[in-house]
């Protein structure tokens, strides 16, 4: 394999600091706690988010806190259970625990939620956590390609910038927003940058790894220096050779929120590494920036968070583009597509990744559908292995990897 130089540590922090960026990042959840209470105490309103389609700028500019309140825990769905069906998406269900046992900090202090009508399990979800909370609902057209679903998007963020602006009595301006997507430009351009290094014959962390350098809260200014920090110590670390011999993988489908990082976890503790991550938690919702240069800043952001791939749009053509192009890019070996049970979106459209990645990839692919619960656990690490050893099988003689 070339370009793989010796031995080294691989958990991107080396060791000359006292605070590194994993120790940091493992901390994430207590960080954000401790900048939110700071944040509250100062004047600032939390807003609770639940979808990547929630422009985070506008909240920003609003002068709020956006917090991600995705659910990635098991132990709270038995509370959701008791209103929700137990047919319906783990992460709906985590996220709707939480809100009954009022068990998530985040939450509790939350002054005001966004949510959209993405799919139909969230949406009658939020009208149940509407009854006692504040919350706002952004409405997503969901035909990705129209002009007129763009325009009707464009409409709705107008709307909720005056919501904003009447709530709080502050004014949003073009210039407080051109100064909030460059924040967010810049997190999304640092994280993209870490990414990067899994494009490396040896990359030199685990897919495990990279996906701890991520926050609920976003633009918090100590997260973008240990980002830089992490960038910095990982351009100097020393490859590990032992990563050229396990299978590439990426993963694609639902979102991997935190907490929900299992199946990742088999799939790496089988003898794979993740090299590139599609989903909502990994590099969907960071690939594209905002034009902070435009006469419009808002319509720019319309335009930028409307073409998120997501399965909830039709035709979501724009997912396979990206699929084709992350593969160019990372140079998997295969190709694992994770379905929470009960995601109709994510699990239909998985035939047409199946398709486009065998026929036109020509890679092995695999459909992972599971919960948040560890009972399959094992079942998944021996379908994860046979399909390495398929990979194996289709290497050229004598070759570790692609
Ligand atoms: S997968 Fe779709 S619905 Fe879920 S967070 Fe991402 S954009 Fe939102
Ligand atoms: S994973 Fe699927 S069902 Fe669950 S919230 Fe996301 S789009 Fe909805």
């Amino acid at each position: 394999m070339a370009n793989c130089r010796g031995s080294g540590s691989t958990n991107g922090s080396g060791s000359h600091a006292a605070e590194t960026p994993s120790a940091w990042f493992g901390r994430m959840i207590e960080n954000c706690y401790r900048y939110a209470v700071q944040a509250k105490s100062a004047g600032r309103p939390i807003v609770g988010i639940l979808c990547e389609y929630t422009p985070r700028e506008l909240i920003l500019a609003a002068g709020g806190v956006p917090v991600c309140l995705c659910g990635g825990s098991a132990k709270t769905i038995p509370a959701a259970e008791q209103h929700l069906p137990a047919n319906l998406c783990a992460l709906i269900k985590s996220t709707y625990g939480y809100h009954v046992e009022k068990s998530n900090p985040f939450l509790e202090m939350a002054d005001l939620l966004v949510a959209e009508t993405t799919c139909d399990g969230k949406k009658k979800m939020y009208e149940l956590m509407a009854q006692s909370r504040p919350m706002y609902i952004l409405e997503l057209p969901q035909k990705s390609d129209d002009a007129d679903a763009l325009e009707h998007w464009f409409g709705e963020l107008s709307k909720f910038r005056r919501f904003l602006e009447a709530r709080w009595n502050v004014s949003i301006t073009n210039s407080n927003l051109r100064q909030t997507i460059a924040t967010m430009n810049r997190e999304r351009a640092l994280r993209r940058e870490l990414a990067a290094f899994m494009r490396s014959d040896c990359p030199p962390l685990t897919g495990r790894q990279l996906l701890d350098f991520r926050s609920s809260i976003s633009g918090i200014p100590a997260d973008f220096q240990q980002y830089e920090r992490a960038i910095e110590l990982l351009r100097a670390e020393t490859p590990d050779p032992a990563a050229a011999s396990r299978v590439r993988v990426l993963m694609t489908g639902v979102p991997m929120v935190h907490g929900a990082e299992r199946v990742l976890e088999i799939v790496e503790q089988s003898g794979g590494l993740v090299v590139c991550l599609e989903n909502c938690g990994g590099l969907k919702p960071i690939l594209e920036d905002v034009d902070a240069s435009t006469t419009d800043p808002l319509r720019a952001l319309a335009e930028k968070y409307y073409h998120l791939p997501c399965s909830v749009m039709t035709l979501n053509d724009r997912r396979l583009d990206l699929l084709r192009r992350l593969s160019a890019e990372y140079r998997p070996e295969c190709v694992i597509d994770l379905v929470w049970q009960a995601c109709l979106t994510y699990d239909v459209e998985s035939q047409r990744v199946k398709t486009m990645v065998e026929r036109e990839l020509g890679l092995p692919y695999l459909r992972i559908e599971t919960d948040y619960s560890p009972s399959d656990s094992a079942r998944i690490a021996v379908r994860v292995e046979a399909l390495y050893e398929t990979v194996r099988a289709g290497r050229p003689a004598g070759a570790s990897a692609r």
